[in-house]
């Protein structure tokens, strides 16, 4: 694999976290979920998790297991978050390092391949997930997005970034409707 390939996410969600559906685990044959935490389910300005993350947490955990693997430093933040939503985490995970998400993916006992680390950067969540071998989602940043390209412009940034690198962040031409459980190619 290329290092401009490391890079690539098998999916770009092309929304937040809570449009990854129950619907689109299947389709990939996902059978476990490590999650970044701070933009992907909780904006650096929040520090409570919303109800629309719990009720999608909640949704998710019945098909899925899930871990929570964070960079950040904070323990305070990180184990509140996690135990709001009671699931198990890592922090200071260091990625685009690969060793935490290793140690979730174990934990869950399943195959590599089968996990799939959703995160909204390319550079570490994207980059630790595909050097590990797991299925990579890069989802939106969890804010208001009228506000995340005035606001986030690191994001931006790794867009720029990873265009010239080739990599391809086109949202999949078919799409999953709320009321049908087919694919709409
Ligand atoms: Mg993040």
């Amino acid at each position: 694999m290329s290092k401009t390939k490391l890079l690539q996410p098998d999916l770009v969600l092309g929304d937040t976290i809570l449009g990854l559906t129950p619907e689109i685990l299947t389709y990939y044959h996902i059978q476990g979920l490590v999650l970044d935490v701070d933009e992907t389910l909780v904006s650096l300005q929040q520090s409570q998790v919303s109800q629309e993350l719990e009720q999608w947490i909640k949704t998710i955990r019945q098909i899925t297991p899930i871990w929570l693997v964070s960079n950040n430093l904070s323990e305070g933040r990180i184990k509140r978050i996690a135990n709001t939503l009671t699931l198990p985490y890592l922090l200071r995970a260091v990625k685009p390092s690969r060793r935490k998400l290793r140690q979730a993916v174990q934990a869950m006992q399943l195959p590599v391949n089968g996990v799939a680390m959703v995160g909204d950067r390319l550079f570490t969540d994207v980059l630790a997930g595909n050097r590990l071998g797991m299925f990579t989602i890069l989802v939106k940043p969890i804010a208001d997005t009228a506000v995340v390209d005035r606001y986030y412009p690191i994001h931006n940034f790794e867009i720029w970034l990873s265009q010239i690198l080739g990599v391809s962040l086109i949202v999949p031409k078919f799409e999953f409707t709320k009321n049908d459980q087919s694919l709409k190619h």
